[in-house]
């Protein structure tokens, strides 16, 4: 079987250019054109000879994502791409305006196996991981597709990137590296929901990137009726590991809490949150929860969100409400993905 040329890091491709009996300067090449140009085809390396090229088209594929849908917000230009994968399956991508710059969020997997009951996500069910090039072609694909460059890079769309480990480091490295699209990591986002020991395995890597860690609830009573995986890791072990991980890596952790009316916005939530989280290097994202057809969540009304970050910060936790970008189609993760497998059924 074909393997994906573009889910190779740099030192993988040396080795496999080694295989073949090439100098190093060619994987270099080939990398340049892989991950700072976004070819998708074998052809387009201009300066690799028409022999070589047919060697490597023989042996390997070029991973790409190509629009199905596209949807742009009249509100505040999110983008939100459906994007077609090689076998037919679906992902989603959505490409976010800032003052700094553009910020795309993209998806880890087809699908999601971890069943949390707000998402959208895992309502189509899990069908296979990305490989490190398609996660980074969903760039490359929005960046050419819109003519823009994209600084910062948050994996939050479908998957649990945690559940696709290899992969989604690869691709970290290679959207990283000098010869690709050289996007400091520091201006990366992991989201997790929250499966420790692949956060201990991260930690060892020391990546300056940001830990997002989906809580969503500051007990495993409440947490445990909303995100199935807490009966396997709970909040005191979730807790336990970010502590471990801000003080190994200094990096402050982005805990992310997204209100539920009458599930885990009350107030006595928020004092039981500020002393879990007291002299730790964090910060809380209250997210107002994004309208889903079907589930039925429903959003917190503004002044309580309000009143829940106001107790946070009184007890000197940093605490931001996140701005909704992008409601206007749907723009958080899962739905459209969703809604194309029903057209298909
Ligand atoms: N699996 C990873 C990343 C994907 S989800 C994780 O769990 O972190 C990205 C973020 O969106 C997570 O914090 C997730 O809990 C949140 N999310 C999912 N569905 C949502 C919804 N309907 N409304 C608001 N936030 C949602």
């Amino acid at each position: 079987m074909k393997k994906d040329l573009k889910a190779f890091t740099y030192g993988e491709l040396k080795k496999e250019a080694e295989k073949l009996g090439l100098p190093p300067f060619r994987a270099e090449q080939i990398f340049i054109w892989l991950h700072r140009y976004g070819v998708t085809s074998f052809d387009e390396m201009t300066n690799i000879s028409k022999d070589l090229r047919s060697v490597l088209s023989v042996r390997y594929y070029i991973s790409s994502c190509v629009t199905e849908q596209k949807f742009v917000s009249k509100k505040d230009e999110t983008v939100k791409y459906l994007f077609k994968l090689h076998d037919n399956e679906y992902v989603e991508t959505v490409v976010m305006k800032y003052r700094y710059g553009y910020s795309v969020c993209v998806s880890s997997q087809v699908g999601c196996k971890m069943g949390c009951t707000f998402c959208a996500s895992t309502l189509a069910g899990f069908k296979r991981n990305l490989t490190a090039g398609e996660i980074e072609s969903q760039i490359h694909t929005a960046q050419s597709d819109l003519g823009i460059r994209i600084s910062n890079i948050v994996l939050m769309g479908i998957g649990e990137p945690l559940d696709n480990f290899n992969s989604v480091v690869d691709f970290i490295y290679n959207v990283n590296s000098e010869n690709g699209l050289n996007i400091s990591m520091r201006n990366i986002s992991l989201s997790t929901c929250g499966i420790v020991p692949k956060i201990k395995e991260l930690m060892k890597l020391s990546l300056p990137i940001t830990l997002s860690v989906s809580l969503h609830a500051p007990n495993d009573g409440v947490r445990g009726k909303i995100m199935p995986v807490n009966g396997k890791w709970g909040v005191d072990e979730i807790l336990s590991v970010c502590r471990e991980y801000s003080e190994k890596t200094g990096r402050r952790i982005s805990f992310e809490y997204t209100l539920i009316k009458g599930v885990n916005d009350g107030e006595a939530y928020a004092e039981e949150l500020s002393e879990r989280l007291k002299n730790m290097l964090c910060h809380v994202n209250l997210i107002p929860v994004n309208d889903v057809r079907e589930r039925k969540n429903v959003k917190t009304d503004k002044e309580n969100i309000y009143k829940f970050s106001e107790i946070l910060k009184s007890h000197g936790i940093n605490a931001t409400i996140r701005r909704t970008l992008g409601s206007d189609i749907n723009a958080s993760c899962g739905q459209l993905r969703r809604k194309r497998n029903e057209v298909g059924q």
